[in-house]
């Protein structure tokens, strides 16, 4: 039924993929900024993006003509134990449209309102939230990574709760709506509504018991998302086993290209694993080792719940093409970030120990490599060294996370709350567990001040100098091919650059644009955006926004 009253109330979704919903209107919705390239996906103009109503309708205030409101029905292992049902509690699905290329695009919005799953929660998201989403999708887009895209950025003058940092301080936050755009949001988890009863959690899927549902979906997703596989293979279990192996396939490609970036995607459960292998759902990335694992045991999950299409005989030899797929992919985009066409056996070995350096002296994943690029001789080792000391290991970022814990008084401020009466903690929504962590770490930043500035560089130094002294061997094998030395050099130039990114949305510039955003002043959220369209591009001067000023070499802020 369309009746929002009836259509949205929170339920166990039985025997259905999928449920008809409405969104729930915004007061005053206004845009924050939009990415033309992402909605001309949709064959939309930018002239539509700057109507009067473009706010009102991708903020789901209006629903679009022609527009069928519907939310997945989807389950999921998070953090290793089913959950159950879980679904589209804040997103909805809007319809497809098919451009002009003949691409398929489901469009959705996040944020528009309470759905069947949206389980405790309001289904709405607020400005933080989406800024990061919106930002983020485009930049891994710009980065050349797989992704969902976000198409537009909407707030508004709504209101709900929400408790930040989980001390019972609850803030007044706005409403706000992202629009995305994939070939499909369907996911490893919208395959384990039909699972039986989990032996450790004793939960099961809302519409366990009906193989004939789940062999309706598979069939779909195969002949809608993977047409070569539907047509080259007739045999139904033939056809899973290659559309798995697909899926295996191209989850070992993503997870390669986001750990050659640095991305960490921080909820990677089965509900956020796509099944046509894109990024989905940002929430609180960051960065993060372990992931490629993680994401084949999301894979193994996934040939659990296609069972009763694909015996696990199969799928367990097909997810063993996982580690050779990853390895692959890791390793081509590894050689290209460090500026290297041939392979030898030790290569993995110099990779990993250039991350554990960095790992050692804090130095920053995006300006190490980035840095890598001006390293071309005997003569330039002093100066690289003392340039990844400057530039990575003191980037704002690093800084900026150790500051509020060098803070002297904050320690003197913590000890004394610590001591103060417990009422007042209560008051302040504290609570004497938190403080105690609080002065640990404050303690524990004490301990890196007490090592000096002077002795930390030394150290540094010394680590910094003996990678580079064998990267600088490793590449002396490199120069073996015809043409001049400065040609060997402007050719690996170009190669690390286009790999190794400039920019990418660190969280204090994710922060900052959101703060303005939060007093009404969306330019910094669209100047941000304008720079991680280029990523790559040295000739736009955004010092502020890298950490790391490129500017030496002569150029100087000129953003447009
Ligand atoms: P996530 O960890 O972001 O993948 O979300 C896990 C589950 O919580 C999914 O079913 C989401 O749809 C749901 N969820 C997340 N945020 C909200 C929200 N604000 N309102 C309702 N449901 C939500
Ligand atoms: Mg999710
Ligand atoms: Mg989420």
């Amino acid at each position: 039924p369309l009746d929002k009253e009836q259509a949205n109330f929170v339920r166990e979704v039985r025997d259905a993929c999928f449920s008809r919903v409405l969104p729930a209107p915004v007061k005053n919705p206004r845009v924050i900024a939009y990415s033309p390239e992402a909605l001309a996906l949709l064959d939309l103009p930018e002239s539509e993006c700057r109507r009067g109503d473009f706010a009102k309708y991708f903020s789901g205030s209006a629903v679009l003509p022609g527009a069928e409101p519907a939310a997945h029905c989807y389950c999921g292992f998070q953090f290793g134990y089913f959950s159950g049902q879980l679904g589209d509690g804040a997103a909805m699905y809007l319809g497809e449209v098919i451009n002009q290329a003949g691409e398929r695009c489901e469009l959705q919005l996040k944020g528009a309102g309470k759905t069947p799953f949206s389980r405790t929660a309001d289904g709405r998201k607020v400005l933080r939230s989406s800024v990061r989403e919106f930002l983020c999708s485009e930049a891994m887009f710009n980065l050349g990574i797989p992704t969902t895209r976000s198409g537009s950025c909407v707030t508004s003058d709504s209101y709900v709760t929400r408790d930040i940092f989980y001390t019972g301080n609850n803030i007044q936050e706005r409403c706000t709506v992202i629009s995305r755009i994939a070939p499909t949001f369907i996911r490893f988890g919208s395959f384990e509504i039909f699972k039986g009863i989990d032996n450790e959690t004793g939960r099961r899927g809302p519409s366990f018991g009906r193989p004939d549902i789940l062999k309706v979906l598979v069939d779909y997703t195969i002949k809608t998302f993977y047409p070569e596989i539907w047509e080259q293979f007739t045999d139904p279990e033939e056809r899973a086993l290659q559309f798995f192996r697909e899926v295996v396939r191209r989850t070992a490609l993503l997870v390669a290209r986001w750990q050659c970036v640095g991305f960490c995607h921080g909820v990677l459960n089965t509900d956020n694993m796509s099944i046509v292998g894109v990024t989905l759902d940002y929430g609180p990335f960051g960065f993060m080792d372990r992931q490629p694992e993680i994401c084949k045991w999301n894979c193994g999950k996934l040939a659990e719940a296609l069972i009763p299409v694909l015996s696990l005989e199969k799928s367990t030899n097909a997810l063993k093409e996982f580690d050779v797929e990853f390895e692959q992919e890791y390793s081509k985009l590894m050689h290209f970030k460090f500026g290297l066409h041939i392979v030898y056996p030790d290569d993995g070995k110099l990779f990993e120990d250039f991350l554990d350096t960095m790992y050692q002296t804090g130095a920053d994943f995006t300006n190490s490599f980035r840095c890598l690029s001006r390293f071309q001789s005997e003569f330039d080792l002093d100066s690289v060294c003392d340039y990844l000391l400057e530039q990575c290991c003191s980037a704002r970022e690093y800084k900026a996370a150790f500051r509020p814990q060098m803070d002297p008084s904050k320690l003197q401020m913590l000890l004394l709350l610590k001591q103060s009466n417990p009422d007042l903690l209560a008051m302040l929504g504290k609570e004497a567990s938190a403080i105690d962590r609080e002065i640990a770490l404050a303690e524990k930043a004490g301990t890196l001040q007490g090592l000096t500035e002077e002795a930390k560089r030394e150290k540094d130094r010394t680590l910094w100098r003996a990678w580079l002294t064998r990267y600088k061997d490793r590449l002396a094998l490199e120069c073996t091919t015809d043409g001049t030395v400065e040609e060997f050099q402007a050719a690996r130039i170009a190669m690390m650059d286009n790999t190794n990114p400039r920019i990418v949305l660190r969280n204090f510039i994710a922060q900052n644009a959101i703060d303005y955003a939060e007093v009404g002043d969306f330019t910094e959220v669209q100047r941000v955006f304008r720079a991680l369209r280029k990523p790559f591009d040295a000739s736009v001067k955004y010092a502020d926004l890298t950490g790391f000023d490129e500017a030496v070499e002569g150029g100087q802020a000129n953003e447009p």
